[in-house]
């Protein structure tokens, strides 16, 4: 995996921590644990590449999982096939090492 996606994936686990620690903390549990998910977080979006977190910080907005697989040529998130060219560098929506679904817009990591 990409160094830069492979950074996108843990920080949407980082996120999805963070949403389930609230949820638990909403409903009167007093785990804690918070601030460090907090702490790993700025740590970690300081070290992913400006446009790349932007695209990420966007998707999330829209999905549950902004960072998905891609399984027997397929997106993950939309099941829908991923063209060849995409598989492949020099792709003009490649931007570093992030590339995104032509469907559904998420981005894709290869496996
Ligand atoms: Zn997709």
């Amino acid at each position: 995996m990409a160094d830069g996606v492979q950074r996108l994936a843990a920080l949407q686990d980082i996120d999805v921590m963070i949403r389930e620690r609230r949820k638990e903390e909403e409903l009167g549990f007093q785990l804690g644990g918070l601030e460090d998910l907090e702490k790993a977080r700025a740590k970690l979006t300081s070290e992913i590449d400006g446009r790349a977190l932007r695209l990420y910080e966007r998707l999330s907005k829209r999905y549950d999982r902004a960072v998905v697989p891609v399984i027997d040529h397929r997106c993950l998130g939309c099941s829908m096939a991923v063209p060849t060219s995409q598989r492949k560098s020099g792709d003009d929506r490649r931007t570093r090492d992030v590339v995104t679904c032509e469907s559904c817009g998420r981005i894709l990591f290869f496996i």
